[in-house]
């Protein structure tokens, strides 16, 4: 149903989980995916693995929090290939902690990655979006970015500053042509999972209790959230704009 045909994608932190499976997902439909990630050897690897099955996508080396290197790709690729149509701000880390377990570099550092890192990307490609009078903003927030997550002090604030960055920028530009949404997961089984799993003393039993934060009993795949994220930057998807778009399995919260 959707065709993403002649589209340009820019997706952000693609090498792995989530990234990885809306650029595998967006490039099936038709895109030429621009596959950006810090991790070089693994993001290659999913962008080869493109390649083999005839799909077009490139990737880009890429540190979201170094606002100069986000200016330089996207004017790399503004000038080569004349414009940008969907731009996927995916790349984020996560935080496990209470604010009493939380330093003022936890904080620094997490907002440099989850909303510095959008806000240089989109600044950079949205001048070339507004050109055009065409162009989707797609940020991946979270649940946590709308509803409180116990001990997840920073990751929250990040997220929800996601969100009210997403609406800002819907509101701002809608005239323009151009649509802002922000995707709230539930918990995703990915390595950013696992590795917040590894820093709880019994990861097993944190594992259920994640699982169980969701009405469905388990946790989204990664290509749950890429479905969505496909609906969400077609046409189809016309007048969806600054909303906070929850795919969370039910989330009760904890
Ligand atoms: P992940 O850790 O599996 O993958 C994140 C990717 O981002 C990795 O490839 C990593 O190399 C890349 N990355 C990290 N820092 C970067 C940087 N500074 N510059 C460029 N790339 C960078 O994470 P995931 O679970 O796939 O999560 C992706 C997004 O979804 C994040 O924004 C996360 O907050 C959000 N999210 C995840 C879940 C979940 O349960 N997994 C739930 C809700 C929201």
């Amino acid at each position: 149903m959707f065709d993403l045909t002649g589209k340009r994608v820019f997706v952000t932190g693609a090498a792995t989980g989530i990234g990885k499976a809306i650029a595998e997902t967006l490039s099936a439909t038709g895109a030429l995916v621009f596959a950006a990630d810090i991790d070089r050897q693994a993001g290659v690897a999913v962008v080869n693995n493109l390649r083999e099955q005839g799909l077009a996508a490139e990737f880009v080396e890429l540190d979201v929090s170094d606002e100069g290197t986000c200016t330089r790709v996207a004017e790399g690729i503004l000038a080569e290939h004349k414009g940008l149509d969907i731009l996927v701000n995916n790349a984020g880390v996560g935080h496990v902690g209470t604010i009493l377990q939380t330093t003022a570099a936890d904080l620094d550092r997490l907002f440099a990655v989850n909303v510095r890192g959008m806000f240089s990307l989109t600044k950079a490609f949205l001048p070339a979006m507004i050109e055009q009078n065409r162009g989707v903003v797609i940020n991946m927030a979270s649940i946590g970015g709308v509803v409180a997550i116990s001990d997840r002090l920073a990751y929250c604030t990040t997220k929800f500053a996601v969100v009210g960055f997403t609406k800002c920028l819907a509101l701002d530009h809608a005239k323009q042509g151009i649509r802002a949404v922000a995707v709230c997961p539930g918990r995703v089984e990915t390595d950013f999972v696992k590795k917040r799993l590894a820093e709880y003393p019994d990861p097993e039993k944190a594992y259920q209790e994640m699982s169980s934060t969701q009405a469905v009993g388990r946790m989204a795949t990664s290509e749950e959230i890429a479905s969505a994220v496909l609906y969400l930057a077609s046409d189809e998807a016309s007048f969806v704009t600054g909303t906070a778009f929850e795919i969370d399995g039910g989330f009760s919260g904890i």
